[in-house]
């Protein structure tokens, strides 16, 4: 929204506001779990994590969770597994994230494929981001269309200025949300604008990876068969984690558990770094190698994506690097695959 207007709010009050709202919403925000950042239910504003860098586990968890009973069946009678009517309020999102929900929107919401559990559950969704102050060395989101204040995929922007923050509606269901807050919020002065500006200046100073992903997708079309990808994959251990964590990736198995002509039909997280992910009935395997695995990763997200949704399906989070138990690191693979 080019002309939505800059409000700022002292912090305590939008914590004071967010306790009013749990009635009405699942507000979830960032808070401290077992030594990990990741995403839970707001109980007090000292939950809150502000300057924290990102969560290790992607918020994609809250729309496309890692294990759902699609439907229960009995004989042949099915019981739809009905997803609760229930507002969500994704408070403090990073930038990156909230990208990456505006493609998996793209996935999911198509005009060839629907999936109703992950829609009805983002329908019912403002989101609102916080702009990161603190870039990771693993970050690369300026390479590929993002930034520390991106705007994409965010109903509402937050700037945090310490005792205040600025608050820039990015869609009109932000901005309706922004009135609701009204009563404590003022409009932003030239000098809080400044301060924001200069915040966010520093921050894009501290994005200072970067990968070339120009003409990916056709340098990609040109290199299924080249040899780099004998080399690439040789540390992999085939764990997954890359993409468990990966805002992005989507790929799900379904699997039935059945007892006494009653059953569940489950979909659950899945990855094609995994050798079952592609082993066939007959036993045959057309990925039967970390290498060709490995080349299905890159291969989906910087070349079948751009040809599908016209996107890269990368937000640049660093999350696949910053936990590989081998330090495999994307932004080397990408190098070696198209050039620096
Ligand atoms: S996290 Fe690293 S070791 Fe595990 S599957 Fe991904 S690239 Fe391989
Ligand atoms: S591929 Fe890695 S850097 Fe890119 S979005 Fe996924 S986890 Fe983040």
């Amino acid at each position: 929204m080019k002309n939505a207007k800059l409000k700022i709010i002292k912090k305590k009050d939008l914590i004071s506001f967010l306790g009013t709202l749990k009635k009405k919403y699942n507000v979830l925000v960032p808070t401290q779990k077992n030594g990990d950042v990741r995403f839970s239910e707001f109980n007090s504003g000292e939950d809150i994590l502000w300057d924290y860098r990102n969560t290790k586990i992607s918020p994609k968890e809250i729309f496309f969770p890692q294990t759902e009973m699609l439907y229960e069946f009995s004989g042949q009678e099915i019981m739809e597994n009905e997803i609760p009517s229930r507002n969500y309020l994704i408070f403090g999102i990073r930038p990156c994230d909230a990208q990456a929900f505006s493609l998996l929107d793209k996935l999911f919401g198509g005009d060839d494929f629907r999936d109703p559990c992950y829609l009805r559950r983002r329908e019912q969704a403002t989101i609102i981001s916080l702009a990161c102050r603190r870039p990771q060395i693993t970050c690369f989101c300026t390479s590929v269309k993002g930034k520390p204040d991106n705007e994409e995929g965010s109903d509402i922007i937050l700037f945090d200025l310490d005792e205040s923050i600025l608050v820039k509606p990015v869609t009109e269901k932000g901005e309706k949300f922004a009135e609701s807050f009204s009563k404590w919020s003022k409009e932003a002065k030239e000098a809080d604008i400044e301060k924001k500006n200069k915040l966010m200046d520093l921050s894009l100073k501290k994005v200072r990876s970067q990968v070339n992903v120009q003409n990916i997708k056709e340098k990609l079309d040109k290199s299924f068969d080249a040899d780099f990808w004998n080399e690439l994959h040789q540390k992999c251990l085939g764990c997954g984690i890359c993409t468990y964590l990966c805002p992005t990736c989507h790929c799900f198995d379904m699997t039935d558990e059945v007892r006494n002509a009653r059953g569940k039909r489950l979909r659950c997280w899945d990855s094609c770094m995994f050798p079952l992910f592609t082993l066939h009935a007959s036993g045959h395997n057309p990925r039967p190698s970390y290498k060709e695995r490995m080349r299905q990763r890159i291969m989906h997200k910087f070349n079948y994506c751009p040809e599908n949704f016209k996107e890269i399906f990368c937000v640049g989070c660093g999350r696949c690097i910053r936990d590989c138990p081998v330090n495999l690191d994307i932004r080397e693979i990408l190098k070696t695959a198209v050039g620096s």
